[in-house]
């Protein structure tokens, strides 16, 4: 039998490294980002809906006071700040069939929440729902997701089902025109959109990718039809006689292998790069202590995670979890010195010393849960925990222990081939009767392309255009050119990765200012002016906080695929240069202030 390959010391950095960087090397592609295809042609059937029939209606040629562009989190939560506001006309316009964004997608087994449900459920006080557990499962945030929606009567307008196809202004009337596949030609005073920024299902490139005979299908789409089982866990019964592989071993991945080791006759999962894995640590939350909580308790929550994720400081850690001990650790690092270098430098050194304990950690836990050492050898990152997604999870090292279950590690090259009856990793073909792509989700490809339309702005300008070589806003959510039009996500604004929802409450509640001052005053049309945009891009351009970017890190979605994206991959993922919570206080007071700053607006 193979012995496991020999590792480097865990005591002796250099040689970690060096191994993190030849890793690396094996990675790199020239292709970059173009290794992935769409899902169009013989794929296009992946991005249906599963889950709601279309119901025939009338073509809408209304007018709304807001559209909002998407009913995921970004629009639910704009569209409750609105109402919050006094603003009942308000319309979500959506291409599933239901609210939920990606939770009403992605109902793949397995599905929970990473971050911890207290921050990472919008709304929770305002609905008075209490998350059933720390990190909660998906079929649970997808009710969340219609709890809010109901809560604050978004049904009542919605067009779910609907997808937008053209997205035009008109400067005669000051208002916008939406198109959809449905016919409609609505018009909207005020246009916001939140389409998500990880929501087109991508796929391998892989040579054959289309001829295979079997059954497939994309994580986003789960076949339920085809597996049995639901999203709740249940068994997946037609898979018992069958021969699954999965390919990518991502978030998505480490959630719905262990459902599938569990149902599988037998299971195969194509590896190109081990995630890690740290501690996942779920549990229920007790209503007890859940009716302790004060009134307030999810901003203090909020706060509180924000600021011991991004470095600061706090009394008290409320959410303790893998994505606060990150940072804890750096802080420790720092402190534990008479006289702490708190500069770039020093924090950067901190960082990568608690990294390399952490990473040390992570790789001992595979070899404490995975029985075969060769199993074992392959299930370990050799790569900083930052570089890639940080997965949590503690059944997913130990499904590779079931019998039936064979990780097929392509040492970082990825399938060769796929043909008519399985795939190929370089000489060795697997037979296969199903292939479930566990492969992403576009990331740094056009604005357009993944929104599914354009948006044309004042003089025929395209916003594929104007973002061409990046994005240019001010505050993330106002375009020079786009009169009325709000963007909704974290980027060049508070950019809090590690908890998405937050980014979006908050821009609702400023969208939600902007247009009521906007009401209140007559005016028509707000704009932010070239100058307020050219500052906040400069500023942001001079000593932003990026996310990614890391060369040495191993390629993937963070980090354009180890390529240079240039200035257009800065401004796409960049934040304001005091980080989340300095922006989310920033952005409060511009609010608030009530003089909107670098907005006109005019009557
Ligand atoms: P990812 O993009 O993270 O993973 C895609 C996987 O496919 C990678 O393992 C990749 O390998 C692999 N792959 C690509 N091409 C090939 C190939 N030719 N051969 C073999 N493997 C290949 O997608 P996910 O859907 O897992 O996750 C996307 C994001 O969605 C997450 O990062 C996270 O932000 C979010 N998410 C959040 C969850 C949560 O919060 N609970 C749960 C799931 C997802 P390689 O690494 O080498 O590129």
């Amino acid at each position: 039998m193979a012995s496991a390959p020999a590792e480097p010391d865990p005591s002796d950095k250099e040689a970690i490294r060096r191994k993190y960087l030849a890793e690396r090397d094996k990675r790199l592609r020239p292709d970059g980002n173009d290794q992935y295809i769409e899902v169009t042609g013989v794929f296009e059937h992946y991005v249906d809906d599963p889950y709601v029939p279309v119901e025939p209606r009338e073509p809408l040629h209304d007018e709304v006071t807001v559209a909002f562009i998407g009913g995921g989190f970004a629009g639910l939560v704009t569209g409750a700040r609105l109402k919050q506001a006094g603003i009942d006309d308000v319309r979500i316009i959506e291409k599933g069939g239901d609210f939920g964004g990606t939770w009403y997608w992605n109902r793949y087994p397995g599905a929970q929440c990473d971050t911890a449900s207290m921050v990472y459920m919008p709304l929770l006080e305002e609905t008075g729902h209490m998350p059933t557990e720390k990190y909660a499962h998906a079929p649970e945030i997808l009710e969340h997701c219609q709890r809010i929606a109901k809560h604050f009567d978004l049904y009542d307008n919605a067009c779910l089902s609907t997808e937008v196809t053209g997205l035009d202004w008109d400067d005669d009337t000051k208002r916008w025109i939406i198109r959809t596949n449905r016919g409609d030609e609505m018009r909207a005073r005020y246009v916001a959109m939140g389409t998500g920024p990880l929501h087109r299902p991508k796929l391998p490139g892989i040579e054959g990718i289309t001829t295979f005979g079997g059954h497939s299908f994309h994580t986003s789409r789960w076949d339920y039809d085809y597996t049995g089982g639901d999203p709740t866990g249940a068994p997946m019964i037609h898979l018992a006689d069958k021969r699954v592989g999965v390919i990518g071993t991502g978030a998505t991945a480490v959630q719905c292998v262990p459902h599938l080791a569990r149902d599988c006759g037998e299971l195969l999962v194509f590896q190109r790069t081990p995630s890690s894995i740290d501690v996942r640590n779920n549990h229920p939350i007790d209503p007890e202590w859940f009716a302790t909580l004060e009134p307030g308790w999810q901003e203090q929550w909020l706060e509180n995670f924000t600021i011991l994720q991004t470095g600061g400081f706090a009394d008290e850690d409320l959410v303790k979890d893998g994505w606060t001990d990150i940072t804890q650790r750096i802080r420790d690092r720092l402190f534990a010195s008479p006289n702490p270098d708190l500069t770039p430098s020093g924090f950067q050194r901190a960082y990568h010393e608690s990294d390399d304990d952490k990473m040390v950690e992570i790789r001992a836990r595979v070899d404490e849960v995975v029985a075969d050492p060769l199993k074992a050898a392959a299930l370990k990152p050799w790569y900083r925990q930052l570089c890639k997604r940080p997965c949590f999870h503690d059944e997913y090292l130990a499904a590779y222990n079931t019998p039936t279950v064979e990780l097929v590690d392509t040492d970082g090259r990825g399938v060769t081939r796929i043909d008519e009856t399985g795939v190929w990793v370089g000489e060795d073909h697997y037979e296969l009767d199903c292939i479930i792509y566990a492969s992403g989700f576009e990331v740094g490809t056009d604005y357009a392309r993944r929104a599914g339309y354009d948006t044309v702005g004042r003089d025929g300008l395209k916003l594929s255009e104007y973002w061409a070589d990046g994005m240019l806003s001010l505050h993330g959510i106002h375009v020079h050119g786009f009169p009325n039009l709000f963007v909704v996500g974290p980027t060049q604004g508070a950019n809090l990765i590690s908890n998405i929802p937050h980014n979006l409450t908050e821009r609702g509640k400023t969208i939600a200012a902007i247009v009521r001052h906007a009401l209140d005053t007559g005016a028509h049309e707000v704009e932010v002016t070239a100058e307020a945009e050219q500052a906040w891009v400069g500023m942001l351009e001079a000593g932003g906080r990026r996310f990614g970017n890391q060369p040495d890190c191993t390629p993937g979605y963070y980090n354009n695929e180890g390529q240079d994206s240039g200035r257009r991959g800065l401004l796409n993922s960049v934040g304001y240069p005091e980080g989340p919570v300095g922006y989310f206080r920033y952005i409060d007071e511009w609010r608030t202030s009530g003089d909107f700053e670098g907005l006109e607006f005019r009557s």
